[in-house]
């Protein structure tokens, strides 16, 4: 069995010892950087995938575009890339082999909409928007959820494909037909890595300064047949506030809905952390929680503040994020971790 060496992250050492006390640091002390300021709108999205939702929010974005329009583009976009296993159409099943989708959207004046386990509807993100403005609710769950969008004319379709049938299929030979706390550790070397890109949050800023955003998922593949994750909670996986930012989450779901973990982002920038420390402190906070757990589960926060500065963290390395504004179009970037896990 592989074992795990876990280490600080070297970017923090690099930082120097005065960043590595932030579990016990006095952030009363020094005043909150001044947030750096954005001429025009700002797109922010979670993992490698984020590349091409952010080009899909763009065309909204770049053009004048509402923000709210502009974080469903892109996820929509990714709830129909065929390339990866973790969201929408081709995502990896439950342990009873049926492929069930989270999703919800918000805007900066606290609308919002959700959907949970959602069954053969190709774009869990388009219905979670219905739910935002065609009913008195947030969130539908379920047979209901599925329901909903078929009267709302989405179509029915069946979405696990072979190649996630044949994963599923080959994980019951050798699992013990448990759900795994966390799918990204399946196949591959590293959490988080460039073949496992998780949940996509996508985060946006329009020229007139309005933010939303918007995460979808298939959750974390194997999982019990009715979990329900972060990304559907309104505050777990996504929060979105004009009066100060935004913020989404990716990563094994249990730790976000632990701590209310979005939320938390933001009511740290409220409190005056630039989104960097934000996400940081959220992070530390997980780790507080639950020391041992966290040197073997993966959780990442990206945020973003109602200037347009953005920030991410996240528990181990690997989590990359993607922002798209009108001078950068595919910058993908690494988010710091608290820790460096290294297989040996
Ligand atoms: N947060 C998602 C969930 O727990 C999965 C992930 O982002 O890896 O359902």
């Amino acid at each position: 069995m592989t074992s795990r060496r876990s280490f600080l992250h070297s970017s923090l050492l690099a930082a120097g010892a005065a960043a590595l006390p932030a579990f016990a640091a006095d952030k009363t002390a020094a005043p909150p950087p001044a947030p750096k300021a954005i001429d025009g709108a700002r797109v922010v999205s979670t993992w490698d995938f984020g590349v091409g939702a952010n080009q899909a929010a763009w065309k909204r974005l770049g053009e004048g575009g509402a923000a709210l329009d502009a974080v469903e583009a892109g996820a929509r976009w990714a709830e129909a890339d065929l390339c990866n296993s973790t969201v929408g159409r081709c995502g990896n099943p439950d342990r009873d082999g049926v492929l069930t989708l989270d999703a919800s959207i918000m805007d900066g004046d606290g609308r919002c909409g959700a959907v949970a386990a959602l069954e053969d509807i190709a774009h869990p993100v388009s219905v979670a928007r219905r739910v935002m403005e065609r009913t008195p609710h947030v969130l539908l769950a379920g047979a209901g959820a599925q329901q909903f969008a078929v009267e709302q004319g989405f179509a029915k379709e069946p979405l696990l494909t072979d190649k996630a049938r044949a994963a599923w299929n080959e994980w019951r030979k050798t699992s013990q037909y448990q759900p795994v706390i966390n799918a990204e550790r399946l196949d591959h070397a590293r959490p988080g890595d460039k073949h496992n890109h998780d949940t996509l949050g996508i985060l946006a800023i329009d020229r007139s300064g309005k933010l939303a955003g918007a995460c979808t998922t298939s959750g974390m593949a194997w999982k019990l047949h009715g979990r329900v994750g972060d990304s559907p909670i309104v505050g777990a996986g996504l929060y979105v506030d004009n009066d100060v930012g935004a913020a989404t989450a990716s990563g094994v779901g249990e730790e976000m809905l632990r701590n209310a973990a979005s939320f938390l982002v933001v009511e740290l920038m409220r409190q005056g952390r630039s989104p960097d420390e934000a996400c940081r402190e959220a992070i530390e906070r997980v780790v507080r929680k639950r020391p041992q757990a966290s040197k073997t589960l993966q959780v990442c926060f990206l945020a973003i503040d109602k200037h347009g500065e953005v920030g991410a963290h996240a528990l181990h390395r690997g989590f990359v994020y993607a922002v798209c504004d009108a001078g950068k179009r595919d910058a993908l970037l690494d988010a710091p971790s608290v820790y460096a896990t290294e297989q040996t």
